[in-house]
């Protein structure tokens, strides 16, 4: 019997993930919204009422102060960003922040050191086609973006992100379907087989402009149907669980970390 969890990580605070939140709850579905406090690339970012309003709903993370690629700027700058987008935020919601997401992905081993340094209990990165936790708590990766990709930019990333033995089975069970859409409800069919985790990432802002509210909600609905209120978790839920599961299985998993 499957045993797979769903989580979804909703990336830069835009307002509009109020809207994904109400879906959300209509659905009765966790996520993990991960806010930055300004967008240095112009974007709105929800005033700190509304990230108080949607931390009532959802688990909140950091996405540093401005939004800032981490592998852009000196160290100074990069500790500023992790660790004053932390108490920033702390400040806004009036509650300590345990996420992290590195913005656009990008990030080196000095800023992996940095995110704990900072007191952060996790991070996420937006490597795809995982179908699990991943190696260690700093980088826990992702199984696809809700996004129209197509097929080449699919088979760049996976040639980019390395981990192929781990990544191919999702990677082979999807990249022959033409259809985007199509091959999130793939991934997740091959998933509840033979995966433990499905964690799904999108941006409102991509949602909006390419108008892709239905088809949001109508897979968000598709997975409620399939996964059990007990294996929707947010991805600081997912982290504890996952503590659990691997101190089990590998009693010696805190070297890697
Ligand atoms: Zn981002």
């Amino acid at each position: 019997m499957s045993s797979l969890v769903f989580t979804l990580s909703v990336d830069d605070g835009h307002p509009l993930d109020l809207r994904i939140a109400e879906i959300l709850a209509r659905h009765r579905l966790r996520a993990s919204f991960y806010l930055p406090i300004r967008n240095a690339e112009g974007a709105p970012v929800m005033t700190a009422a509304q990230a108080r309003e949607l931390s009532r709903y959802a688990e909140i993370g950091s996405h540093t102060l401005d939004h800032c690629y981490l592998t852009r700027v000196d160290d100074n700058e990069a500790w500023r960003q992790i660790s004053e987008g932390k108490t920033e935020l702390e400040q806004r919601l009036g509650h300590a922040v345990s996420g992290f997401c590195y913005p656009g992905g990008q990030f080196q081993a000095r800023h992996v050191h940095m995110v704990r340094r900072a007191g952060f209990g996790y991070a996420r990165t937006i490597n795809n086609l995982y179908s699990d936790t991943g190696e260690q708590r700093f980088t826990l990766p992702t199984s696809l973006q809700f996004y129209p990709h197509k097929r080449d930019v699919l088979i760049r990333n996976f040639i980019s992100q390395g981990a192929y033995k781990r990544r191919w089975p999702a990677f082979q069970a999807i990249i022959a379907e033409d259809n985007w859409l199509m091959r999130i409800y793939r991934l997740f069919d091959h998933l509840e087989q033979h995966g433990q985790v499905f964690h799904l990432w999108c941006h409102a802002l991509d949602i909006e402009r390419l108008q892709l509210w239905k088809e949001l909600d109508y897979f968000l609905g598709f997975v409620a149907r399939r996964i059990p209120p007990g294996r929707r978790l947010d991805n600081g839920g997912l982290i504890r669980d996952r503590r659990r599961d691997v101190a089990l299985v590998f009693p010696d998993h805190q070297k890697v970390v």
